[in-house]
């Protein structure tokens, strides 16, 4: 089974995600590229895309609902790894849900995570 979230993206697509400077290439080398975001107080910047009326951060690859890729998976910065899926641990995610609607995608359930779903 393919994971969930490689065939959504809402949640790239749907709230600012902003963060500590230090955690872009300006203070750490494996962080995200600073280019990629931009300032956004003294001391966070947001990815380039997402501080917005209608967020698309700048490494979401492909149309939400669709297949979907994030061109800096490995680099994402913490509000990207802290926002789960809904069930993907067995908790729900309100977030998740909230993206999801707003791109008319039903919420994920437990069953969203069995191998034959
Ligand atoms: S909205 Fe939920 S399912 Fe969609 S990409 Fe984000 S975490 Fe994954
Ligand atoms: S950095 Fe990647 S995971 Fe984070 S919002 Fe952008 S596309 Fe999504």
């Amino acid at each position: 089974m393919s994971h969930p979230c490689q065939h959504c993206g809402a949640c790239c697509a749907r709230f600012r995600v902003a963060f500590h400077w230090s955690e872009t290439t300006d203070f750490d080398p494996a962080g995200m590229p600073v280019e990629l975001t931009e300032p956004l107080d003294a001391h966070r910047v947001s990815m380039r895309g997402t501080d917005s009326r209608a967020p698309h951060c700048i490494n979401l690859d492909g149309t939400v609902g669709g297949r979907v890729s994030c061109r800096h998976y490995e680099r994402r910065p913490s509000p990207c790894r802290d926002l789960v899926a809904a069930w993907e641990f067995g908790a729900p995610s309100p977030q998740c849900d909230r993206a999801r609607a707003a791109y008319g995608l039903a919420p994920l359930t437990p069953e969203s995570w069995k191998s034959d779903a």
